[in-house]
């Protein structure tokens, strides 16, 4: 199967090539031409395990890959690095189940994705017999940072530059940046906010001199942020899994229509749902949850999309974002026009906003979008735990959305909750919704809340607190390029 741009449908790329392209050469996202309809074969997979779940669907993208490779992309990507075995954990509390996202390695849902990123990418180089390494750049606020440098750790014929911002990111995510391990990983903090950290990030990537210096000494670049389609794909799983667990387990009977909440951010999760539906899973809505950052709801209730607004920083900070890059690719599925979406990029590049006018009623037909303050949000972690169930932040936005959502239509299908991060790692707000005495040390922080909800906090939480420090570098913003260049002429990378 082949892969185009969002931009223009002349850049067709194999799935391996589109990875490790990142982003299309005309500045547009990666999408098959087609998805293939799999309604009647998914009830036959109701027995598959959660890998072999993944090369079946996979194999459908990858039709110019053994199967035994994607195979083996798989295991090695997912090999021992999960709590669970088959990855996920479905919990049932009140009327809604939580779909537990958090039992990778660095507990967000990001792992699903970054664990087999890096094995595609390993992949790709082989079979393009490429001559580069790959050196994946990526800006992060918080959850991706991490997680890319787990799963990139040691990957053979590739090194990873993460740009962490030195303000706005929790206690805990800087710590497991800077005590990361691994030949060839680097986590280097930018002075400033997440906004300056993406934007010096990006500059790399159109910068032709940088990219030529780095070519002569054999690197190409690539980036492991949520526009690369090796971080969609592998989302579109877990949706899959549960919904046929849900039925396994006589929750719901095959062919009965689900909803889905997901806390969004970049658009990337919500869209795998969108896929999924697009597959043939039963899904009839996917609500759109967001903070007090609400371009998204504003967004799917008028079709204009205006960026010209304030920001705001809250308790859910992976949802503080107003370029919501993922949603250039549902732009396409409205319309199947890359010159439209070509030219709302453009506007908003220009003006900040763009309208999608008639095209509204399609993103109507299968979004709906609420949003909840930071004072709602900490009142729904109480409110859950006094049910028995502890969430973080992100999840306890979607809830929220949810009852929001139910009280406005009346539906009453079951709804299926995206619980992003374990609340281990927003300890500060967990805790303060939960009435815990103030502590301004972090980890101690933590073993209180463990101690008090008697939930246990993920092992590689635990293990921070006595790991050695070993990325130290900070810098200024315009200092990056040379940074780069110096360490990849005295291969320090
Ligand atoms: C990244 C992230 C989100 C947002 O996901 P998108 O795919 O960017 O919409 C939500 N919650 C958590 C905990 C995250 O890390």
């Amino acid at each position: 199967m082949k892969f185009f741009s969002t931009r223009g449908k002349d850049h067709e790329e194999s799935f391996l090539n589109a990875v490790l392209q990142g982003l299309a050469r005309d500045g547009g996202l990666y999408l098959p031409e087609r998805w293939p309809n799999l309604s009647k074969d998914l009830e036959g997979f109701i027995s598959l395990n959660y890998r072999d779940l993944c090369t079946n669907i996979f194999s459908y993208f990858m039709d110019d890959v053994a199967i035994e490779e994607i195979h083996q992309c798989v295991e090695l990507g997912y090999q021992n690095v999960f709590e669970k075995d088959n990855l996920v954990d479905i919990k049932k509390v009140d009327d809604r189940y939580f779909l537990e996202l958090y039992h990778g390695p660095t507990s967000a849902f990001k792992d699903f994705a970054l664990c087999l990123l890096p094995q595609f990418m390993k992949l790709a180089v082989k079979k393009t017999n490429c001559n580069s390494k790959i050196l994946i750049l990526t800006a992060t606020s918080g959850d991706t940072g991490k997680a890319a440098l787990e799963g990139f750790k040691d990957v053979e014929n590739t090194s990873i530059v993460v740009y962490y911002p030195t303000d706005g990111i929790s206690e805990i995510q800087k710590r497991q940046m800077i005590t990361q391990e691994g030949g060839n990983t680097i986590a280097l903090g930018i002075r400033g906010n997440f906004d300056i950290a993406q934007s010096t990030c990006k500059s790399i990537f159109t910068d032709s001199s940088v990219i030529d210096k780095l070519g002569d000494c054999g690197y190409q670049l690539s980036s492991a942020n949520s526009i690369n389609i090796g971080r969609l794909l592998p989302q579109i799983i877990y949706y899959i899994y549960a919904y046929l667990q849900l039925c396994q387990k006589e929750e719901i009977q095959f062919g009965d229509k689900i909803n889905v909440v997901v806390p969004t951010g970049n658009f990337g999760n919500i869209l795998a749902s969108y896929y999924a539906k697009k597959l043939g899973l039963p899904i009839d809505r996917c609500i759109c949850a967001s903070n007090r950052n609400n371009i998204l709801t504003d967004f799917i209730n008028t079709g204009i999309y205006d960026t010209n607004r304030s920001f705001h920083k809250t308790i859910s900070p992976s949802m503080d974002i107003l370029v919501s890059s993922n949603l250039e690719r549902f732009l396409y599925e409205m319309t199947n026009d890359t010159d439209q979406v070509r030219t709302w990029m453009e506007d908003l590049q220009k003006n900040g906003k763009y309208n999608i006018g008639n095209n509204l009623s399609i993103l109507k037909n299968n979004f709906n979008g609420y949003f909840a303050n930071d004072e709602e949000t900490y009142e729904e972690i109480h409110r859950l735990y006094q049910l028995g169930y502890l969430v973080d932040t992100h999840t306890a936005v979607a809830s929220l959305c949810f009852d929001k959502y139910q009280k406005e239509t009346g539906d009453m299908k079951p709804a299926m909750i995206a619980s992003t991060a374990s609340p281990f790692k927003f300890g500060t707000s967990v805790s303060r919704a939960l009435g815990l005495k103030e502590d301004s040390n972090e980890f101690s922080l933590l073993k209180t809340i463990e101690k008090v909800t008697n939930v246990r906090m993920p092992d590689n939480l635990r293990n921070l607190e006595s790991k050695k420090i070993t990325q130290h570098d900070i810098l200024d913003p315009d200092m990056i390029k040379n940074d780069l260049l110096n360490r990849v002429k005295e291969k320090k990378i």
